[in-house]
């Protein structure tokens, strides 16, 4: 982890996800049919059989399950965000179930595919980019995190299971 650094951390994208606390991706739920959107909606509805044009900003769920994985040799499309130069890493689409919705992610550092099924349960985290030596600072993205425990390399990791209180990376 580099999130010890006492460096600045900067979102790769800005409004996409909330830093502090528990971190959460912010999407947009329509407010003619409820279909949730990320990142955040404007104009039409992607319901093709809505004519809403409203949509409310809202968090979405931390939690999901994962529904595909790959190792992603390839950069993929927006709205994912990835380092530049691109590294490959361990790549999770989790389905969030109360949005019905498929958010594809990078897993943490020392995730691999071999420690991925599908239905596993993961966790929404900040975690560091990349290191940007112009600026001094850290950009972070949102990542996903196997929930309930840490699969595999566990080394360092004081705080893997914490209940509901360890406070990480301060
Ligand atoms: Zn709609």
């Amino acid at each position: 982890m580099t999130t010890d650094t006492g460096r600045a951390r900067r979102p790769a994208v800005d409004g996409w996800f909330t830093l502090d606390g528990e971190p959460a991706l912010l999407g947009s739920r329509c407010t003619g049919c409820g279909t949730y959107a990320f990142p955040a909606q404007e104009g039409f509805c992607r319901n093709p059989a809505c004519t809403s044009t409203e949509h409310t900003p809202t968090p979405l769920s931390r939690h999901g399950t994962i529904w595909s994985y790959t190792d992603a040799r390839y950069q993929p499309p927006a709205p994912f965000v990835a380092p530049d130069p691109y590294v490959p890493f361990a790549i999770a689409a989790v389905e969030l179930a109360a949005e019905q919705m498929v958010i594809l992610g990078q897993m943490v550092a020392g995730v691999g595919t071999d420690g991925l099924r599908v239905g596993m349960p993961v966790e929404l985290v900040v975690d560091t980019l990349y290191a940007d030596p112009e600026r001094g600072d850290d950009v972070v993205v949102w990542k996903w995190k196997p929930a309930g425990g840490t699969p595999a390399s566990t080394t360092g990791s004081t705080a893997a299971s914490t209940p509901g209180g360890g406070d990480h990376g301060a």
